[in-house]
């Protein structure tokens, strides 16, 4: 009887735990972000011209300096002949969620308007997430390099862990020659400084926001 009573007891605290946690949960809210320097990186710049075009770029800035635009009024100021040939630019940006919009019926109309605006913080994430990306794939390659021992032959340049290196008496499959101890710490250094590189432009980004 005492037990199932202490059962009980031990649940409901769980639940209590449970609903402590999930008020903590936090909305994702937009960041305001200095757009004038987010823009004037490289690596914005290109991140936006590989996805979007020149254009798309002009039109992701257009959006920033301008705010929210119609449709119809960002075509004619991008120099657009038909308005709805900028769709193919915003959509491009759209996947990426770089770009969002709202619409609207005018009056008694039966189609809808089109408003953009552009989200300069998703461009911060989306660059913040390229850069933890490339520095996890770092990592896991300075373990990897750190956890085998390789060897490589001089004379055509193949690679063999251990085990392979082992089998064939620390010969060459290819050639037999005699292998050698591969130095593996250039490497581990290299990689080393890309991460202190990669992290030192994550926290430029961050220093972006207001
Ligand atoms: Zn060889």
């Amino acid at each position: 009887m005492a037990k199932k009573k202490k059962s009980k007891v031990r649940m409901s605290s769980k639940r209590k735990n449970k609903a402590h946690k999930s008020r903590k949960v936090r909305r994702e809210r937009p960041q305001k972000i200095n757009t004038k320097r987010l823009l004037a990186l490289d690596e914005a710049v290109k991140y936006i011209t590989d996805l979007s075009g020149e254009k798309g770029l002009e039109i992701f800035r257009y959006l920033i300096d301008h705010g929210t635009m119609e449709e119809n009024t960002l075509a004619k100021k991008m120099k657009f002949k038909k308005a709805n040939a900028i769709r193919k630019f915003l959509y491009k940006l759209y996947n990426k969620t770089l770009v969002s919009y709202i619409r609207k019926k005018k009056g008694s109309k039966a189609w809808y308007t089109y408003y953009w605006s552009a989200n300069p913080d998703r461009l911060m994430f989306l660059l913040k997430k390229e850069y933890e990306d490339e520095i996890a794939q770092a990592k896991k390659s300075i373990e990897l390099n750190k956890a085998n021992d390789f060897y490589i032959c001089n004379s055509c340049n193949r690679r063999y862990d251990l085990n392979s290196a082992l089998e064939n008496d620390f010969r060459c499959y290819n050639c037999g020659a005699p292998l050698s101890h591969m130095d593996l710490s250039e490497i581990v250094e290299d990689k080393d400084s890309r991460i202190r590189f990669l992290k030192e432009k994550i926290d430029a980004l961050s220093r972006l926001v207001k």
